[in-house]
């Protein structure tokens, strides 16, 4: 009945174990939650105002497609101001979140069967977005080494005639790597050479902590042309549920973008666009704490992981995650399937804390952990982590 793609399309793990937390916790489990990513703080004030405001002016009609111009004003201004990225109004379409941004531009640019290269661990939704818009994942093999992250060489490993894009996301969700200028620069060029194109998925670019962003459609117009930047306000201003993010991309692709959402969604809602036109313009100090404290956060989850060798990750030095590799317990686990799956699952039910199995992200001796939430949380799960451990 239902159609063939569904077949290979599995429900998102971050989603479901929230989901299921959620349950556990109002049926009154003291859990302690490091799964879904989701920041713990609230929106800006003033983007709440501003929200507030257009609804009391009736800011209710349909409105441009590709975003109301007062959004995309902002959002131009932003990625000039601290991205060093000029685009024009024709190049910025606002949709429902980074999720839809991603889900546009798959669909302007692939063809049935193109190829699209996922370098591992990816983020949750990739694969099945790619397969859901008739493309077919390629994934690429990184390793400890070069901290997870792609190189020309490891994209080379990938090609084929059908090669069509790369997705890219920097700061990385799950490991939390940052590229440097310099690897971007190797990439980029790499990728205009072959022709292909690079999804740039750059949500997590405010919460950097140890050196300045940079957003790799900034280093050459080549480069620019052939990268669709993503980004959003779901983690930088905590508008997770507002479902506000956007692409940017040369004339071409955004016109194809903006037809597309035009037939599937016309535009997202407008309230939650003045919301996000106001954090941008009023509320950077805001981003500028929450970052301060992901990082004291942060700083605090690696110490306690130093701790415990046994789980070796790479510091994080962006998003809100730690990808820790448990490859040291797999003898001590029973399973029959997915070892990160069941791990997890021993780690819920008997140290009472939640994390997201690695085989979400394509790499079954890992998980991932999120620390989007308060300090004296981190501090308890990794105390229970600690225990659960010495159970084994
Ligand atoms: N990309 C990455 C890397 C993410 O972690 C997320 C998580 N939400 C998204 C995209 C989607 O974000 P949004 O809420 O804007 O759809
Ligand atoms: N991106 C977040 C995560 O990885 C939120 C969940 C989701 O959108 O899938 O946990």
């Amino acid at each position: 009945m239902l159609s063939q793609k569904l077949g290979s399309i599995t429900p998102s793990y971050t989603i479901e174990i929230s989901r299921r937390v959620s349950e556990l916790i109002k049926e009154g489990k003291d859990i302690i939650n490091f799964s879904i990513g989701e920041p713990d703080f609230n929106i800006p004030q003033k983007s709440m105002n501003a929200m507030i405001e257009a609804l009391s002016r009736n800011a209710t009609k349909y409105d441009n497609v590709s975003g109301l111009a007062e959004l995309r004003k902002a959002i131009i201004k932003k990625l000039n101001d601290e991205n060093n990225l000029n685009y024009d109004t024709d190049d910025i379409v606002v949709s429902n979140g980074a999720k839809h941004a991603i889900t546009n531009s798959l669909i302007a640019l692939l063809n049935p069967n193109d190829e699209v290269l996922v370098p591992k661990p990816y983020w949750v939704s990739y694969p099945e977005m790619i397969k859901l818009v008739g493309g077919v994942p390629v994934f690429l093999e990184t390793t400890k080494e070069t901290s997870y992250k792609v190189t020309p060489e490891i994209i080379s490993s990938g090609l084929s005639s059908k090669t069509k894009m790369i997705f890219l996301t920097n700061p990385s969700n799950p490991s939390g790597i940052v590229y440097s200028e310099d690897e971007l620069m190797k990439i980029g060029n790499y990728c205009v050479e072959k022709g292909i194109y690079i999804l740039a998925d750059e949500i997590y670019e405010r919460i950097t902590f140890d050196s300045p962003f940079v957003s790799i459609a900034s280093l050459s117009e080549s480069i620019k042309d052939m990268t669709i930047t993503i980004n959003g306000f779901s983690k930088s201003f905590a508008m997770t549920g507002l479902r506000i993010g956007y692409s940017a991309s040369n004339k071409k692709i955004a016109k194809a973008i903006s037809s597309i959402q035009g037939h599937l969604v016309s535009h997202p809602s407008t309230i939650s666009q003045w919301g996000a036109a106001a954090a941008l313009n009023e509320c950077r100090d805001e981003v500028e704490k929450m970052k301060e404290e992901y990082k004291q956060r942060r700083n605090i989850a690696v110490s306690l992981l130093d701790k415990i060798p046994q789980l070796p990750y790479v510091n994080p030095q962006g998003a809100f995650y730690l990808w820790l590799d448990i490859s040291n317990y797999k003898d001590k686990i029973v399973y029959d399937g997915s070892y990160s799956v069941a791990f997890s699952n021993e780690l819920l039910q008997k140290g009472n804390v939640a994390v997201v199995p690695g085989i979400a992200f394509g790499e079954d001796d890992f998980i991932r952990i999120s620390y989007a939430c308060s300090k004296d949380t981190i501090r308890e799960g990794f105390k229970r982590i600690e225990s659960f451990l010495r159970t084994l």
